[in-house]
């Protein structure tokens, strides 16, 4: 039996009408560094308009990938919303990559226009004469000098776009199943890996970050994402918040605590997100300066593990919840969030609220062992996590890494961990982070996060080192914090009162800053990189007496 609903497809088309239509007066605040700038919704659904007219004009048509290479502000929102919005696919180009790996992302994704801000166009200069199917870069905030007589006709975003009408036929008739957006994997091991979002996914999951369940986000919210537009869709934060006409707070470039600070004091948002070394820093400043942030609802954390003493940090010191999630490009990213089950509280709350998230409704998590074969969800066995939901990949754009894909169609994570009964993920590792040390598993997650605990230490990163005896063990990399000077025997002896004596780190670096990747987490990569080289300063510590 058929249903007698109707068959309306899930385009962002559709959802860019929603907020249009109703939320018109909602706004979009971004930071200039001294100040703010603010539009509303109308003005950034116009100028929407305006920029799909101008690229209509251009030749773009459905499927045509255009690239932004921009900042979290005004201008993004609009590319985000105008290119999915007529049918064409957005690709947001990570900023921050290597050249070889933005020439490489571009030429993979066929991109033929680009938008770039203006404060970063000596970045795309290095890399645009390499990038073949580029007919087109228009440059909002500048001429874009540096970029002529590369190939590409480059033009001033405003000679384009400013004098188009201010309405369009937004493509609500399309395909839900056709590509809206696509992203890359930042590409911590090989090249980047593209995904290539639907707008049905893409609708779906704005309406899960909407849900009480995930953030609640809804029209008496701010919403501040400091996770940057290019990096998984800024977990979805833009079209949630277009969708339930939540005011939007820009910083654009200027990420710092000493920016974030302010601006939030002056603009008040309630939900902010970003990666956990965004945030440690931000508490490091609201402390030390007095500030206060006690109007944020919610705090999402995620991206890498959460260490607890950041959560309790935000809550102890500035009555703030942080909120672990989890997730990953290929997933939109949205997968899990930590809430705590109901009528929990006290330091029980604690102990689910550190865990890396509880699988939400659209999203099916397992755990599987090196042969494939699935675990039991009982909190104990370790294995990988697999995951399948309408928002999650089912392979890579052209083909790329088929093994990432189980042969019953779920993605392979590279996440390790266990899953519990009540649908707790609990990450131990990632798969090539992962520590084996005499056939015993030893995470990686909980030395840093025990490690970032302890008084005087900013940072730690723990890596697998090769080992004669025991195949590989741990080397723990600690940034201490401004003048002190815990040693590594005593930081070991803090470990030694969470974690069995076989676990415990013998080689201990002291660095100044661990790597990060272009995303804001940690390289381990680089770290392992810098060890075989012979670049760190190793110290080794003997037995610790039993
Ligand atoms: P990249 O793979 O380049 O880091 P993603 O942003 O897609 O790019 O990263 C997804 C990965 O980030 C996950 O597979 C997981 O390893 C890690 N991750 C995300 N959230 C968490 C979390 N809350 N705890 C631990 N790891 C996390």
């Amino acid at each position: 039996m058929q249903s007698t609903m109707q068959d309306v497809p899930l385009t962002l088309g559709f959802l860019l009408r929603h907020g249009l239509a109703n939320f018109g007066k909602s706004k979009v605040v971004t930071c200039t560094g001294e100040g703010t700038r603010e539009t509303t919704f109308r003005e950034v659904g116009e100028q929407a308009a305006q920029l799909a007219n101008g690229l209509a004009g251009m030749g773009i048509r459905d499927g045509d990938r255009v690239a932004t290479f921009q900042w979290n502000n005004a201008e993004h929102l609009v590319s985000y919303l105008a290119i999915p919005g007529m049918g064409a696919v957005l690709h947001t180009l990570n900023v921050r990559l290597f050249t070889e790996q933005l020439v490489y992302v571009a030429n993979h994704a066929e991109d033929r226009v680009i938008i770039v801000d203006g404060s970063i166009v000596a970045l795309l200069a290095k890399a645009l004469p390499e990038m073949k199917t580029v007919e087109h870069v228009l440059v909002h905030g500048g001429d874009g000098a540096e970029l002529q007589g590369m190939g590409p006709t480059i033009s001033r975003y405003e000679d384009v776009v400013g004098s188009q009408p201010t309405t369009f036929d937004w493509r609500t008739d399309l395909d839900e199943r056709s590509a809206a957006a696509m992203c890359y994997t930042s590409g911590t091991t090989g090249n980047p890996k593209g995904v290539v979002y639907s707008h049905r996914s893409v609708y779906l999951h704005s309406m899960a970050a909407c849900m009480g369940s995930a953030f609640g986000v809804g029209e008496q919210d701010r919403v501040l994402p400091v996770v940057p537009m290019f990096h998984a869709n800024a977990w979805g934060l833009a079209y949630a918040a277009w969708m339930a006409g939540a005011d939007m707070i820009m910083p654009d470039r200027y990420l710092q605590a000493e920016y974030l600070c302010p601006l939030m004091t002056n603009e008040r948002p309630t939900i902010v997100a970003g990666v956990p070394t965004v945030w440690s820093a931000v508490l490091r400043y609201a402390v030390e300066n007095n500030v206060d942030v006690s109007f944020l609802r919610t705090v999402i954390c995620g991206g890498s593990a959460v260490p607890l003493s950041l959560m309790k940090g935000f809550q102890e010191q500035l009555g703030v919840r942080v909120v672990q999630a989890w997730g990953m490009t290929e997933t939109s990213p949205l997968a899990a969030i930590a809430h705590a089950p109901a009528g929990v509280t006290g330091e029980e709350e604690w102990t689910y609220r550190a865990r890396t998230g509880r699988v939400f409704a659209g999203v099916e998590c397992r755990i599987v062992d090196d042969a494939g074969a699935e675990l039991p969800a009982d909190g104990e066995a370790v294995g990988e996590f697999e995951v399948r939901g309408p928002w999650v990949t089912a392979s890579y754009y052209q083909g790329d890494d088929p093994e990432r894909f189980s042969d019953d169609g779920w993605l392979r994570t590279g996440d390790v961990g266990t899953l519990d009964d009540m649908g707790f993920m609990q990450i131990t590792d990632r798969s090539k982070d992962v520590i084996k040390s005499g056939g015993e598993w030893i995470s990686s997650v909980d030395l840093e996060n025990t490690l970032m605990d302890a008084e005087g230490v900013l940072e730690a990163a723990v890596i697998a080192v090769p080992d004669d005896r025991w195949s590989e063990r741990p080397l723990a990399a600690v940034v201490r914090e401004a003048g002190s000077q815990i040693t590594a025997e005593q930081l070991r002896d803090k470990l030694s009162a969470h974690l069995a004596r076989w676990q415990l780190p013998e080689r201990w670096t002291f660095i100044d800053e661990v790597p990060k990747t272009s995303v804001g987490k940690f390289d381990k990569k680089v770290l392992r990189k810098q060890y075989a080289d012979g670049d760190l300063d190793v110290q080794e510590l003997a037995p610790p007496p039993s």
